[in-house]
This record gives C-alpha cells, structure tokens and sequence, in this order.
C-alpha cells in the first residue's frame, strides 16, 4: 500500500486481541478488505495461553459472564456452541483476616441478593446482615443519585461496611486488581445503579441481574460465569480461522507507531511500511490508543485514561491427590490486609473446569495465584493515589515459593516444592484497563470526539468495560455502526 490514494472499503485495525479480532471479523462480514497489525508475535492480548507440564492453559482470561449472550453468541457462530462448559457447582471462599468462608453464590461482584441467605449470614454475622438489610428501607436514590460514585461508596452508603469488607473488596480485588474505593460503579458493574431506581433496592437490583444471567444453554443456567472446553484460548484460535476464511490479512509483530489523515481516510505506520485504509479501528489498551491518536485528532491531548495494574499470575501444576477432595471449591478470594498472604486470589482450575481435571489426570492440579492490586493510600476514606502492593516480590523464583506458601495457606493443605510438576510466571502490566472513578464520563467524551472523526472507531476493555462479555458486546456495536 502506501498511496493516498485510499481503496474504497477498507479497514485497518490496531490490535490483534478479542475487540481487534472481533472487529475485523465485523468489517470483513460488511465487505471491507481488512488488515489487522499486531505488536506482538501472539495473537488474542489478554486471552493467552501458555503450555505447564504438557497442559495447554489459558494464561490470562479463563472464563466469561454470562450476565448476557454476547460471548456464547459468539462462540457459537464460530463453532464452538458445544464447547461451551459451566465450571463445577462448588462455588468459591474468600480468605478473611478471620479465617476461611464459602462465598455467596448469589451475587453480583461480592454485593448479596438477599442479606439473609446463609452463606451471607455466615460471612457477615448477624449486625452485618442487620445493616445490609436497611438497604431495603432506603430510598433508591440514596447512593445512587450522585452523577459518579465508588463501588465502596454505594457498597457503604447502602449496605455497610462488612458487606463491603467481607464480601466485595476480595471479590473486586480478584476481578479489577483494584481497591473498590478507586473503581467506578457504572465502569463495573453497568446497570447497577439503575436497577436500583427500577427495584427499590440494591439487593433487589443484583437479584434482577442474576435472574437474567444463565446464558442460552442449560450448562450455563445459574452459573454467573461459563468457559470453554480446552480453554478461552480456543475463541481467539476459532476467531483467526474465521478471519484467514474471510481473507483479512494478519500481520502480527507489526506494532502500529503512527497514525495519520489522508484524504481518503487514515494512514498508520509500522516499521518501515505504511497502510492505507478508509476507516480504522483501534483495538489497543487506552493509553496506547490515546497516545497514538493524539497526533491525527489533536482534541484527545491530555485526555490518556490511567495505566491499569500490574498483574502477574503463578500457575503451578501439582501432583498433589489431596487436592482431588478440593478442598476451597473452585479457589479462593483474599480480603484485602489479610495477615500472612500475597496473593489476591487462588483458582484450583482442576476443580473449576471437568475438561482440565480430565486432561491433568487424577492427583495432579493446577493452581493459579494472582498478584498485584492497586490499593488506596492512606485509610481509604479520602481520595488516594493508587499505588501498587510494594510487597510484591522481585523475581519470579521469590514469587514461586511466595506461591506456594499462600497456596498452602490457602488450600490448608501443604504445597511444597517436591509437588511441583511444572511452573510459569506470566505478567500483565497495565493490561486490566483501570476503571478509575469518573472513567465512565470521560471514556464518553473520548467517544464523541473519535466518533465526530469520519471513519475512526475505538473499541476494547478499556472502553466497554473490562471483561470478555462487555468487550463483545460493545465492539459490535460500535463497529456495526462505523460499518455502514
Ligand atoms: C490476567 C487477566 C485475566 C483476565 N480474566 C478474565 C476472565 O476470566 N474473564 C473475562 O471476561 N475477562 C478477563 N480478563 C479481561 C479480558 O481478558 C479483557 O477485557 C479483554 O481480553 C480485552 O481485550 P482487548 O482486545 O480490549 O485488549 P487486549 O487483549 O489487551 O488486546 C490489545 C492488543 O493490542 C496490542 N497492541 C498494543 N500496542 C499495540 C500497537 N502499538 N500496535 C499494534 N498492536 C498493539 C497488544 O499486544 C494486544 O494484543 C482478564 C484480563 C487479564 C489481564
């Protein structure tokens, strides 16, 4: 390519992971002439895979909400309908500083449906539960009227402070990387708020969203989450078969390092080639889309969203058969500040998932510890810089036997290096968008300004909000729309 004089129908998109793919899949399908760049030599971002000990593993995203049908939508287009798998009923803990408890299975991010199920009673005691339920009595408004609010401040503000100890900052934590003080509600959990001005309450308003979670088969129905047998890797494989199908041109180790205008729409640099194409899509993490951007649409200056966490994930594959009786469910959610333990969240994927159990064999498990969360400074009460849990260790040896010390905290079972049958440290730095508070507003403004630019289109987790379903769902739109 390389002239200005720009074919007619077709697209350029930066990224190669969910929302880039997706995007050209919906470009393709509307008749453009795709070309997809890719910094990376992998493709699918944040939905990875990794092979420990012989077992090909996800080594980021391993599951998706199935609170709508965006991604079994999805998955069944490309095939995969018959893939799709509901993770053991087992449910999982949270680790609190006063020991281990089941966690409620009827929530949405930790918040309960009902202050008085069991399980919830069990976590909160009886005051906890007794202030959860005032939320009931409150007008709808109360902590939901405000233009921009917190996870904790809503959390708070309506259902106490245990609800929001106990429950959602370990869940929130194990989801976002991040202090629920420092995240934006309507980022989070979309629909929340107005589903309390719909039900009366915040308890009523996660029921009305667990109701209609369940996905469109019966494996998924009641489960919040499904994955896919063999992993969330086998989308990203499905999606680029699908695309080379379509003739979209794949060009990974191509990252994007210019854009520009031409007359016929928009010009992007990477290495030593130029690519023409009538519309473009950006598919990158925000401030890279931003940074990138800047040059071409000038009103996006000083508008970068936060860098997101660092994250680095442990997965240890164990021969270890009394694991087989698993011993905290699918895994464990750490309270944030609980004594003795790193780790912000453990998954046993070997009790979560039947397929991975099958492959690994009976006696051997595999364990994923996550690290890294950006904590409020200070009580938590004032607005705070984030900053990264400083007690993350340095390397990944340090980091491996910090694993297995949490993990035998854990599990309550000793995991010691002689179990060990293979390990892996995989990092993710800034790649969890930070859906800081007021992140909502201004991703909205960085929206109308991109979508005043003919041809232009940005999607991703930072802009849809983070996770699988929401990214599906808005990539399609957005794209659909730009489409034509
Ligand atoms: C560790 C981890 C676990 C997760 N677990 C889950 C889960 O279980 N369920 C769930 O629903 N969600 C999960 N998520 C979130 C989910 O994976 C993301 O929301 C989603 O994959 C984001 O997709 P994306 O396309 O927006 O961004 P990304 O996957 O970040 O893709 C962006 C791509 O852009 C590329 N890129 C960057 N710069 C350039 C450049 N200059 N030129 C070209 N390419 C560039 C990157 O290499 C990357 O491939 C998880 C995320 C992480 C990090």
């Amino acid at each position: 390519m390389g002239s200005s004089l720009t074919p007619a129908r077709t697209a350029i998109v930066l990224g190669g992971g969910v929302s880039g793919l997706l995007a050209a899949r919906e470009l393709a399908a509307a008749g453009h002439a795709v070309t997809v760049l890719e910094a990376a030599d992998t493709w699918g971002g944040c939905v990875g895979s990794h092979v420990v000990a012989g077992l090909t593993l996800d080594s980021g995203a391993e599951s998706f909400a199935t609170r709508s049908t965006a991604v079994a939508d999805l998955a069944a287009e490309l095939g995969l309908a018959g893939r799709i798998v509901a993770p053991r009923p087992g449910g999982a803990w949270v680790q609190l500083s006063d020991g281990p408890r089941e966690l409620p299975k009827t929530g949405v991010l930790g918040i309960p449906a009902n202050p008085w199920d069991p399980e919830v009673r069990r976590s909160l005691g009886l005051a906890g539960s007794l202030r959860a339920s005032l939320d009931k009595y409150l007008p709808a408004r109360f902590g939901a009227a405000a233009e921009v609010t917190s996870v904790s401040a809503l959390v708070r503000a309506r259902m106490g402070r245990r609800v929001l100890e106990r429950l959602v900052a370990p869940v929130v934590g194990g989801v976002h990387s991040a202090d629920p003080g420092l995240l934006d509600v309507d980022m989070v959990a979309p629909g929340l708020r107005a589903g309390i001005k719909a039900h009366g309450s915040l308890a009523a308003a996660v029921a009305a969203q667990r109701r209609n979670a369940g996905g469109p088969s019966a494996a998924t129905a009641g489960s919040a989450v499904a994955g896919l047998e063999y992993g969330m890797h086998t989308l990203v494989t499905a999606l680029l078969s699908d695309l080379q199908q379509r003739g979209v041109t794949l060009l990974s180790g191509h990252p994007a390092a210019a854009v520009a205008r031409t007359a016929g729409g928009w010009r992007v640099t990477a290495g030593e080639e130029a690519y023409d194409g009538g519309l473009l899509v950006v598919a990158l993490p925000g401030p890279d889309a931003v940074g990138l951007l800047q040059a071409a649409v000038p009103a996006l200056a000083g508008r970068s969203p936060e860098h997101g966490p660092d994250v680095r994930l442990v997965t240890l594959v164990v021969d270890l058969p009394e694991l087989d009786r698993r011993p905290r469910g699918t895994g464990v959610l750490v309270a944030p500040q609980t004594p003795g333990i790193e780790a912000k969240a453990l998954t046993h994927a070997t009790a979560k998932w039947d397929w991975l159990a099958a492959a690994a064999g009976p006696g051997t498990h595999v364990l994923r510890l996550s690290y890294g969360r950006l904590e409020r400074a200070g009580d938590g009460t004032a607005p705070a810089d984030a900053t990264l849990d400083a007690a993350a260790p340095a390397t990944d040896r340090d980091l491996l036997a910090t694993a297995l010390r949490d993990a035998s905290a854990l599990l309550d079972v000793p995991v010691q290096d002689k179990d060990v049958v293979g390990w892996d440290v995989v990092s993710w730095q800034g790649a969890l968008p930070f859906a800081a508070v007021g992140h909502k507003a201004r991703v909205a403004e960085i929206r109308s300004i991109c979508s005043a630019e003919e041809g232009l289109g940005i999607v991703g987790g930072w802009v849809a909000g983070n996770g699988l379903a929401a990214v599906v769902f808005d990539t399609r739109k957005e794209v659909r729309v730009l489409a034509g």
